[in-house]
């Protein structure tokens, strides 16, 4: 952690002054955990979150609830599940990621799976890592997707059970509502000022990430668009659990 004590109870006012808590806080931690619904989520949404954990000495990894079967955008042929599962491992390599779980859960229906086996699910694989930090979509999904909001409630809970931190990666605002005015998308945005940290980051591990998916090929437009809108920049809300956030100073 950096020399950085974690105090108790300082959670829920660190955002009556919008950005209280900076980089290194979030940055400081060693062994990220990342828990998301389907293969493409770890490079399209949190990818240079994690090459950026990465690149400051953390250890990364994924937990990745579904085979992605479910999904439309299907750019090339093959048994899509099986091919998913190449992409992601191969994704996950490009941006260092030290360990990968993927399991089995029907895709687009996270939500019929019972949250108590899900849970277990995060904590088996929050354990065999030893991860300090859980790093998740936001609550709304950011693309609005129900199996996004459910992987985040799992982790919200097995975060609670273990006092781990979690950090959400949300986008702002004015970038969901241009991605919704310009493609017709789902996207939920917060206000920076409810975002806690804001990350300059290189985009090129996630963008190397992102070509290993080439069955999503067709949701190359809006994700270069939200990229673009974004620039080097990612932001990070962070979430009630484990023994609160510090207000940096
Ligand atoms: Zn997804």
């Amino acid at each position: 952690m950096n020399g950085v004590v974690l105090p108790h109870g300082t959670g829920r006012t660190r955002r009556q002054d919008s950005r209280r808590v900076q980089d290194e806080v979030v940055l400081g931690h060693r062994r990220v955990l990342a828990v998301v619904a389907h293969p493409d989520d770890e490079s399209f949404g949190l990818g240079a979150v994690l090459s950026t954990f990465s690149g400051a000495g953390a250890e990364t990894s994924v937990l990745c609830f579904t085979h992605g079967e479910a999904s439309t955008l299907h750019g090339v042929p093959g048994d899509l599940g099986a091919l998913r599962e190449r992409e992601l491992q191969e994704a996950a390599a490009v941006l260092e990621v030290a360990t990968v779980r993927l399991l089995d859960h029907p895709d687009g229906q996270l939500a019929s799976v019972s949250l108590d086996t899900l849970v277990t699910e995060v904590l088996a694989m929050a354990d065999a890592v030893a991860a300090d930090l859980l790093l998740v979509f936001d609550e709304g999904g950011v693309s609005g997707h129900p199996d996004h909001r459910r992987a985040t409630e799992a982790a919200r809970r097995a975060g609670g059970q273990r006092n781990l931190p979690i950090a959400a990666w949300a986008i702002p605002d004015r970038v969901a509502r241009a991605l919704n005015a310009e493609f017709g998308t789902t996207f939920q945005g917060r206000p920076t000022r409810a975002l806690d940290v804001r990350l300059t980051v290189n985009r090129e591990g996630q963008r190397g990430a992102i070509a290993r998916h080439r069955s999503q090929s067709q949701a190359i437009p809006v994700l270069w668009r939200r990229l673009e809108l974004l620039g080097d920049v990612e932001w990070v809300r962070l979430l009630d659990a484990g023994g609160g956030w510090p207000a940096s100073s």
